[in-house]
């Protein structure tokens, strides 16, 4: 890399070197009359306002200037002299002004230009053009002037970046060339239109040109302004003003283009706030949003100084390019953002249960073998989870190794296996309610496998099938198994069964999520079921699946006071409750599940046990 740097400071030196040394023996101030000298101010002020005021173009950053075809044309018009002359001034008023820009890159700027400058000049005589003396019968020798002139400034910027060692020189000169053609296209025409201004009105024709590109200026930048506003509310997100999940995955996918170009890593990683909803349901959903607006902006303005994009990936969950980032360094950089967060006061966070702010993470890398971005999100939406199972407030990178199903089956297991020992206790009680819920559960597995259920959704339906009569325990004995129809003040005890349930499963903390399962599921759609009457979409949309699984098995497995029907007539029953009882989104999915995983004319043996 030092051998580059060495080599690059030469090559700069070397071209300023010639650059100058070719002003100095071409250029000669002693030929220039006082008519040269006028003509030459006006060129300067004329150069110094095209670049102040280019035409700025989308994407960000890229823009026309008028000085290449102002140079041009006074190449064309008055010739070398002036034009280096011009030049020369031009870049000593920059020295002086620009001071960001170190004073050797204008040395070497000037240099460029007046090689640039003298190289087109000689094209321009070689094929014939005539200073001064303006034939647009023949297009050739100002096109070729041209040619040269921009192969030249390609050509000598390109070495240097290749002796700079970047590894971008592809997207360095990819960038360069872009549109260049239509660059090239347009500073011939102005020049040559500046041309014709010039040999009709002189100076006057040069004040006219700058004066059309100055509005010209200031029109690409008002319509540039109103381009950024409108892509802006389009790729935003209205909350946190970050980008938005659509607009990032735009993003994602030029980063993984650049970086298969290039073979650079990516790494990309979801985060997901812990415990978002408990805060949401303490201090309400305008606190909430506060709190993912302050927690925006902090990622934000962490992540400033690096090239990161991030993103608002969902309701509580952001998202984080890194380009040119590798595995280890994407890590320490979200355990750094990890730590600034919990150190991070916000208001109400004591109520969480680290007592501070804090996120989960899944970290993946792109690989060549990647098919496509879902694959890498998936990746990184697998780490996350198991950063949450293993407790939250953890980042995890995605390992290829770990079996990521067999984790979540393993944590369902457990907890299926502890919901069990509970429901044991109907076994001396009211064997009807245990064998009931083992088929629901059965039925609520096979079902959640055909709908589009996220992991979670799918592990809450499995778990609250399983425990959604867990409040009959508290219900009287001879209630419970009353052969015949139960009395009215019975049914009251009855229904009870699910405030009853609510209660025991609010006991533990980590079951909160079964409590609208076991709460709602004798709702009913159109706004007859209990405990609340609730109606349509307000019944929570598990609670609505639940219920379906419920009466179904309720209807075909024979009770103590209400005759048995079989699978057929249970599915007419279905079909003519929908819309009233049950949600007909789900009924028809259920029945499809039903008769395609039970050839129900040979009943099962699992479903006539129930009978026992
Ligand atoms: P976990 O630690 O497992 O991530 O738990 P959690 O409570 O953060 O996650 P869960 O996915 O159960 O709940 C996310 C909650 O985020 C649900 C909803 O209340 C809240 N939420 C989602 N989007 C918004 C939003 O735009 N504004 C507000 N205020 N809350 C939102
Ligand atoms: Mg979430
Ligand atoms: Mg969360």
């Amino acid at each position: 890399m030092g051998l580059f740097k060495n080599s690059a400071n030469n090559y700069l030196f070397i071209i300023s070197f010639l650059g100058i040394s070719a002003f100095i023996s071409i250029n000669s101030f002693s030929q220039l009359t006082i008519n040269d000298w006028y003509i030459i101010f006006t060129l300067t002020g004329a150069i110094l306002l095209a670049n102040h005021n280019v035409l700025e173009l989308p994407p960000h950053g890229n823009s026309i200037s008028m000085d290449s075809s102002i140079f041009l044309a006074s190449l064309f018009m008055f010739g070398l002299n002036v034009t280096l002359t011009a030049s020369l001034l031009f870049s000593i008023i920059y020295i002086f002004t620009l001071r960001t820009t170190k004073w050797w890159k204008h040395i070497f700027n000037f240099g460029l230009y007046s090689l640039m400058i003298i190289c087109a000049y000689n094209v321009f005589l070689f094929t014939g053009g005539e200073q001064g003396n303006i034939d647009f019968n023949d297009l050739l020798p100002y096109t070729l002037a041209l040619s040269s002139y921009f192969t030249l400034n390609v050509l000598l910027i390109g070495i240097y970046f290749l002796l700079v060692g970047s590894e971008n020189i592809i997207i360095v000169l990819k960038g360069m060339l872009k549109g260049t053609a239509a660059t090239y296209v347009s500073t011939l025409l102005f020049s040559l239109v500046l041309v014709v201004l010039i040999s009709a009105q002189n100076t006057f024709g040069l004040f006219l040109f700058v004066c059309i590109s100055l509005l010209l200026s200031i029109a690409f930048k008002q319509h540039l302004k109103l381009y950024y506003e409108a892509s802006n509310k389009a790729n935003k997100d209205y909350l946190t003003g970050l980008n938005n999940h659509g607009y990032f995955k735009e993003l994602l996918d030029s980063e993984l283009s650049v970086a298969r170009e290039i073979e650079q890593p990516v790494c990309v990683a979801i985060l997901d706030i812990d415990d978002f909803k408990k805060y949401n349901d303490l201090y309400g959903h305008i606190q909430g949003d506060q709190l993912l607006k302050k927690f925006g902006a902090l990622i934000k303005k962490e992540t400033e100084a690096r090239n990161f994009i991030v993103a608002r990936y969902g309701g509580e969950e952001f998202s984080i390019i890194m380009p040119n980032t590798s595995l280890n360094a994407a890590l320490s950089f979200i355990n750094h953002l990890r730590k600034t967060t919990n150190d991070t006061y916000f208001d109400g966070v004591e109520v969480l249960p680290y007592e501070c702010l804090s996120f989960s993470a899944g970290i993946a890398e792109w690989e060549k073998e990647t098919y496509n971005t879902s694959e890498l999100l998936n990746k990184a939406d697998m780490a996350l989870y198991s950063a949450k199972d293993q407790g939250k407030n953890l980042v995890q990178i995605y390992n290829q190794h770990f079996d990521y199903t067999a984790q979540q089956s393993l944590n369902l297991e457990k907890d299926l296996d502890e919901a069990e020992q509970q429901l044991k206790i109907f076994l001396s009680k009211d064997v009807y309610t245990y064998r009931h819920s083992k088929r629901v559960y059965q039925y609520a597995v096979d079902f959640s496998n055909k709908l589009q259920l996220s992991i979670n959704e799918r592990k809450t339906l499995i778990l609250g099938a399983l425990v959604h009569d867990i409040g009959k325990i508290e219900i009287p004995r001879d209630i419970l198994t009353k052969k015949g129809k139960l009395e009215p003040h019975e049914w009251d005890i009855m229904k009870k069964h699910v405030t009853w349930g609510k209660e025991i499963i609010s006991t533990d903390k980590t079951h909160e999520d079964l409590i609208p399962l076991v709460e709602l599921h004798h709702e009913r759609y159109d706004g007859n079921g209990y405990p609340y009457g609730l109606k349509g979409n307000n019944i929570p949309k598990l609670a609505r699946i639940l219920c379906i699984i419920d009466s179904f098995d309720a209807m075909t497995t024979e009770r103590p006071y209400q005759p048995t029907k079989t699978f057929e007539e249970a599915i007419v029953e279905l079909r003519e409750c929908a819309g009233k009882q049950f949600d007909s989104e789900f009924v028809e999915l259920f029945i499809e599940m039903i008769e395609s995983n039970f050839h129900f004319k040979e009943c099962p043996e699992v479903l006539n046990q129930g009978a026992g």
